[in-house]
């Protein structure tokens, strides 16, 4: 069997000589380290998930070539080290269970009884609700749900786009309702366990009892409407439950990503009782309210972030309210891979590699920017600076022209980005590098090179 030190010698000399990515190499090579070894199994011990995010991500791929080469079918295995007890943070409180009979909690915890403990995440209340001006109506109206359900607005319909807080509402919406009223029957479900309860309902010859099911309910939430598009009979089916519940004035919530008339293939019928009642929308939130929710989820990790930090963090996040928690998550563990203090810096490192995976898989600027560098092994402050050496200017074009080709951006936009540089410019770049990758094969395998690197899931 091969020994530990000489197999891991081989995976570090290997991963440390990756030309385009060596300076990240080299940071991560120190934070990761082997721990055993067996016929069959490398076991790998990473700081953290983050590190070990990264790690199957960038080097899997040769860990297990050298280890098939040693000896094949040997794989890799990693797992993560124990915190380190200076690190404090904040386990997720759990409900307090209340059996009948029991006495109640003296604490101002959350009482909700087991029966609702899976259908509910305690964390999505309505204390940790950020408020601002994207959300006060919709969170207005989901209170006032709680105290007077069925009577004051029946159905509330809240839309907008994902990421923005919907499902947090009902959920706190279904835990206030059962702290106030602990034998209120209250149900919360997407769309799509409705329509697949629905299915099985039939096949299984239950309909009957999936029809009760769901007309004997307090308070019905239904998460994500807009997958009920194009399900005729399942939308039949709840035309006629929410009639019943509707007349009984029993509360119903609904959500969506658009308003119901614009929801597509939902009957007409369905999108006009929706629209029944209130229907309020959710924007995105602004610079303050992103500020103000980085800060809360500071609090909750007990970590303390500089304000100048919360407000770059915020500044670079604006999509959505996921996206941002998943940035100040990253930024945390990133901080703690690298021994580093959370600031500026390390901010943008994280931005440029972990933004692009939350934007949902989509290329950013800054991306290719970054993997353009790498690739170059040129400093990024260079590819988008002003000197005009040789060795800069290839790398820059062919950063603008990926830029064209992956972004969604303008000639303008492309300029700004690389310097503030000229349209034309850009357009001089791009038309260049189309003319040599025409000419120059050995040029047209080096660009599909970089091309792969800025886009590895292509490849
Ligand atoms: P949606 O259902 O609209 O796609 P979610 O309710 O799942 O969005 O919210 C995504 C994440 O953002 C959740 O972790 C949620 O707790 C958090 N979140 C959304 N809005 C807020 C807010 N106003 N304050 C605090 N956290 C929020
Ligand atoms: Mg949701």
């Amino acid at each position: 069997m091969t020994s530990l030190e000489t197999i891991w010698n081989k995976i570090t000399a290997e991963i440390g000589s990756d030309e385009a990515g060596k300076n990240s190499s080299k940071v991560f090579l120190n934070t990761i380290k082997p721990t055993e070894i067996s016929d069959d199994c490398l076991v790998i011990e990473v700081l953290n998930d983050f590190a070990r995010e990264i790690v199957e991500k960038r080097y899997a791929n040769v860990i297990n070539r050298i280890l098939e080469k040693e000896k094949p079918g040997m794989k890799h295995r990693l797992v993560t080290k124990a915190r380190p007890k200076k690190e404090v943070y904040v386990q997720p409180s759990l409900p307090i269970i209340a059996e009948p009979g029991e006495q109640a909690p003296t604490r101002n915890e959350k009482i909700i009884s087991s029966r609702y403990e899976s259908m509910f995440n305690s964390k999505y209340c309505f204390d940790s609700f950020v408020v601002g001006k994207s959300n006060q109506f919709a969170y207005a109206v989901c209170q006032s749900v709680t105290r007077n359900p069925g009577t004051l607005h029946n159905p509330v319909f809240i839309y907008g786009g994902v990421g923005l807080g919907k499902t947090h509402l009902m959920h706190a919406i279904g835990q206030a309702t059962i702290n106030h009223n602990p034998k209120a029957r209250v149900a919360y479900l997407s769309s799509e366990t409705f329509t697949n309860e629905f299915i099985d309902s039939l096949k299984d010859k239950k309909a009957e009892a999936f029809r009760s099911k769901y007309r004997r309910i307090d308070l019905l939430l239904i998460d994500d409407v807009q997958f009920f598009a194009g399900k005729e009979q399942t939308q039949e089916e709840f035309f006629h439950t929410f009639n019943e519940l509707f007349q009984q004035k029993k509360q119903i919530v609904l959500t969506s990503d658009s308003p119901p008339e614009k929801i597509q293939k939902l009957e007409e019928r369905l999108a006009s009782r929706f629209a029944m009642g209130v229907v309020v929308d959710i924007q995105p939130p602004d610079l303050e309210m992103r500020a103000a929710i980085l800060k809360k989820c500071a609090a909750k990790s007990m970590v303390e972030v500089p304000d100048d930090a919360i407000m770059y963090l915020a500044q670079g996040v604006t999509s959505n309210i996921r996206v941002l928690e998943g940035a100040f998550n990253s930024v945390l563990a990133f901080s703690g891979v690298m021994g580093k203090p959370i600031n500026k810096d390390l901010i943008d490192q994280v931005l440029k590699d972990v933004l692009r995976e939350n934007s949902g898989g989509k290329i950013t600027i800054p991306w290719i920017q970054k993997r353009v560098a790498e690739f170059y092994d040129i400093p990024e402050e260079e590819l988008v600076g002003k000197k005009r050496s040789q060795n800069l200017v290839l790398p820059r074009q062919v950063a603008m022209r990926l830029s064209q080709i992956f972004t969604d951006t303008s000639l303008n936009q492309i300029g700004e980005k690389f310097g503030g540089r000229d349209h034309t410019t850009v357009m001089h770049a791009c038309e260049k590098i189309n003319r040599m990758l025409k000419n120059d094969k050995s040029f047209n395998e080096e660009f599909e090179r970089v091309k792969r690197f800025v886009d590895p899931e292509k490849s």
